[in-house]
Order: C-alpha cells, then structure tokens, then sequence
C-alpha cells in the first residue's frame, strides 16, 4: 500500500507491465504491474446548483433530518420528509446524497423511495389547498 502516491505512466504492448508512480516529494518509481483498477466517478458534479439546494463540504447534497440540523436552509414549519432536498418537494436519490449508502442497490432502492415520497408531497399539497 503506497499513500500519497500517483500513478503518472503505464508501460507494456500488448498487455500491462509495469507503472510509473511518484511520490508525494515527487521522486518517481517504477513498479511490476499486470493489469490496473481505475478508481474514478466518485466527486459529485453539483457545482451546479450552489446556492439553491443545500450542499454539505463535498458537493454532496443534504437531505431529510440532516436539514433540520442545518438551521436555515429548511423554508416550511412541517418537517422534510426523507429524500427531500433543501427545495420542498424535489427528492435526490443515490451517491449525490449526502449519507448516502454508495452502493448500486441503496441507490436503485432509493429512486423507488423516491417516487413514493412524490406521491406523498403531491398528496399533501393537494390535501392543503382544497
Ligand atoms: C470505482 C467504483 C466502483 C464501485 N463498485 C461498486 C460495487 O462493486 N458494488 C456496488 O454496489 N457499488 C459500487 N460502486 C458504487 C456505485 O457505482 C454507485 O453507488 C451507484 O452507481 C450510484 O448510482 P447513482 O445513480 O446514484 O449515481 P451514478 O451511477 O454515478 O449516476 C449518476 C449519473 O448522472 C450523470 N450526471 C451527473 N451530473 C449530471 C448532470 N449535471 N446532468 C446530467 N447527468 C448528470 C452521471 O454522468 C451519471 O451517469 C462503485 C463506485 C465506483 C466509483
């Protein structure tokens, strides 16, 4: 396990041999290596929306009970439902939620959970204006 260290040359034809790496003072090293596991995907791309939903020290977005422990960011007097983001009624889903289990099956159940909770805040809003 080598820390602090990137990977800034892959060498071999036709298959991988070895890697360049360099250390954290800069000193590069070549290393034996047969094949490469590329750990990319997990920042969130939510730069985008800065500003209107509340986002944690990641770019990660909050949700649910974690609101209302982030006093004033949550504009109703009844409680986010889970899922729910900063804005009532939009709900986020998966690893771009902040707490999120970051697993496939966490994020596939969540987006289910989801649709229920729309259909919960769309009763609610009907419910509250008849
Ligand atoms: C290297 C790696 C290995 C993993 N291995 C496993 C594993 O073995 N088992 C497991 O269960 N989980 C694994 N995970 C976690 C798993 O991939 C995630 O939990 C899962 O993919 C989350 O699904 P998601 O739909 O929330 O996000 P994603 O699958 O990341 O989907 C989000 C999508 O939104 C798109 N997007 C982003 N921003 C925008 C935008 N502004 N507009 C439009 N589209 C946008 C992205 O391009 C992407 O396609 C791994 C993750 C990584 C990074």
């Amino acid at each position: 396990m080598r820390t602090a260290t990137r990977v800034i040359a892959a060498h071999g034809n036709p298959r991988p041999a070895s890697v360049t790496v360099a250390d954290r003072d800069g000193h590069a090293h070549d290393l034996p290596a047969q094949a490469m596991y590329v750990l990319i995907g997990g920042d969130p791309l939510t730069a985008g929306v800065e500003g209107w939903l509340r986002r944690d020290d990641q770019g990660l977005l909050i949700t649910g009970p974690d609101l209302e422990r982030d006093s004033g960011w949550w504009p109703l007097t009844r409680d986010p439902l889970p899922l729910e983001s900063s804005q009532p009624g939009l709900f986020v889903a998966g690893d771009v939620r902040h707490g999120a289990n970051e697993r496939v099956a966490s994020a596939v159940g969540e987006g289910a959970m989801a649709i229920a909770l729309v259909h919960t805040y769309l009763n609610e809003t009907r419910d509250r204006h008849r």
